[in-house]
């Protein structure tokens, strides 16, 4: 058993129904439990101190602001990094403008697409360096960002090389114009991955860029400027800026900034769409989420649980498309919940290098008490609440995998995205019923369904007020999909022929 898990009668935490005796005795008998496999994070170093990404160089802040960033499973600092203020954002977007109008505007596709192959390339050959550095600086497991996070971000890049030579046949028009100067602003979940949803696109269609990545999760944007200057992408292609929220703000109101995309927070959203009305600036926001996943009485029930563990546990929940709310059939809703908990119990929660591990650090302190804030408010309006037994380290910020069983659909748990490893449950009993719970959020990002009826998940998907509908499957991601929402979760595609709309002017 690895560090950080409690073992209740030797069961490695697993079981939430009685075993039988024979069971019992095999299991006391043998010690199923997995040897630490931590991965090395020798592969990866971490200068101390990092600076901007500005015009093909690394340069401290023009005030020499700086930000510390840590390991949420440890709370050890991990480095120092450049925290950009106005200066900054004018020498980036004078940097971004100039790339724009003399090298990478005028650039052939053709031409276009080598540099973003190039990176392509170069991240799957930096994959384990990649990896090791998003757990490391972001908390979620390295199973996942090895095998999800860095080889999808690749991908992006593959994808949009192959398009930045084909956009007059991609629909646009005969001869479709990049739209300018991007100002890109992502969030701390998917560090490097979003930054790949937004430059890659980006890039291919002839704009050049200003990335502002998350405060706590800065280091792999900063890798991937490493990999640009590798790439010989010229200088000015793409910047990176790293600082808070004012950092971003900024990023937004420059009047030499053209397009404006958000990945984060309806509420920041909300206020960078009241900067932008009136300046003629295009706008992409891909906001919050509190998806439905409805899982029907003829669902195959083990299938339906690793969906919805899929569904809320992958990345300790920090998803805005995470199907937070599990809407179950209640002639199956004890069994469901039954084999959900007892599937709960096997998962493994501690150090995110260790290649066992399911359940990593949440992000930051800050989340971590809205995740407590949020729990706490379940129990206070009456639901029911359960996690596995699961004893969390000492130090770093952690929180179990927890089911509140009970909830209504006043609840705030039933209401608002809690972006942590918490799973609301609730009923119903015909599929009209699902209908209006489902869609009985202010979002409108994703679901999911889970049937055996073909016509059911036809039906169903056209009632659900949801960009994305994953049907008998969660969270699938791939770059020649379009991803986004509508309502409180925002507007504008990112992946496949539509994401490319955004940073075009056909
Ligand atoms: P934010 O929306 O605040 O952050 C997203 C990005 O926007 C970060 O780079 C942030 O900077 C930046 N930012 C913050 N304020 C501004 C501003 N006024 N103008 C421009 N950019 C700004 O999310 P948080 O990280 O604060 O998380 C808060 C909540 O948001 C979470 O609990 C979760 O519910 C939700 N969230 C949803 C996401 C989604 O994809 N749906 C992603 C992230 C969060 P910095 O963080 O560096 O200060």
């Amino acid at each position: 058993m690895q560090a950080g898990q409690d073992t209740p009668g030797g069961s490695g935490g697993r079981a939430a129904g009685a075993p039988s005796a024979e069971l019992a005795a095999t299991a006391a008998a043998t010690d199923w439990e997995y040897a630490p496999a931590p991965e090395s994070r020798d592969i990866v170093t971490i200068a101390p101190e990092y600076g901007l990404f500005l015009n093909g160089e690394f340069t401290p802040a023009a005030d020499g602001g700086v930000l510390e960033t840590v390991n949420p499973a440890t709370e050890e600092p991990l480095a120092r990094v450049a925290e950009a203020g106005p200066a900054d954002v004018d020498r980036a977007v004078a940097a971004a403008r100039a790339a724009y109008e003399h090298v990478w505007g005028p650039m052939p596709g053709a031409e276009r697409a080598k540099y973003l192959y190039r990176i392509a390339r170069l991240l799957q050959e930096r994959s384990r360096e990649f990896a090791v550095l998003e757990s490391l600086d972001n908390g979620k497991p390295i199973k996942e960002s090895r095998d999800v996070d860095i080889p999808l971000a690749a991908a992006h890049f593959f994808y949009h090389a192959g398009w930045a030579d084909k956009l007059e046949h991609a629909g646009f028009g005969p001869s479709p114009r990049p739209v300018g100067v991007a100002g890109q602003i992502i969030p701390w979940n998917f560090p490097l991955l979003m930054a790949a949803w937004k430059l890659a696109p980006a890039l291919a269609a002839g704009n050049t860029c200003v990335l502002k990545p998350a405060e706590t999760t800065p280091l792999t944007a900063l890798l991937l400027a490493e990999v640009c200057q590798q790439a010989g992408l010229p200088p000015g292609v793409v910047n990176v800026l790293t600082g808070a929220g004012e950092t971003g703000a900024a990023v937004v109101a420059h009047p030499g900034v053209d397009k404006v995309a958000f990945t984060g927070s309806t509420e920041v959203g909300k206020q960078i769409r009241r900067t932008v009305a009136g300046t003629g600036k295009r706008l992409t926001l891909e906001l919050g989420g509190k998806a439905a996943n409805v899982v029907f009485d003829d669902a195959p029930v083990e299938a339906a649980v690793e969906g919805i563990v899929n569904g809320i546990f992958f990345n300790q929940g920090h998803v805005c498309c995470a199907g937070s709310r599990l809407l179950v059939q209640e002639s199956v809703a004890d069994a469901v919940v039954d084999r959900l908990r007892s599937r709960l119990s096997t998962l493994r929660l501690g150090d995110p290098l260790d290649k066992n591990t399911d359940i990593g650090a949440i992000n930051s302190r800050p989340q971590l008490e809205k995740i407590r804030d949020l729990s706490d408010a379940g129990d206070a309006e009456g639901a029911e609440r359960w996690s596995p037994p699961c004893q969390l380290p000492d130090r770093g910020y952690w929180f179990p995998p927890t089911v509140f069983t009970g909830v209504s659909q006043s609840h705030r748990i039933a209401r608002e995205e809690i972006f942590g490893p918490v799973l609301s449950v609730l009923t119903f009993r015909t599929p009209e019923e699902a209908v209006t719970k489902a869609n009985n959020t202010p979002y409108g990002l994703s679901a999911g369904v889970w049937t055996d009826k073909g016509s059911r998940i036809l039906w169903l998907s056209q009632q659900l007020r949801a960009g994305v509908v994953w049907a008998n499957t969660y969270n699938r991601f791939d770059p020649t999909s379009p991803f986004g929402g509508y309502r409180e979760s925002g507007f504008g595609r990112e992946g496949g022929r539509h994401g490319l709309a955004a940073y075009l002017d056909a």
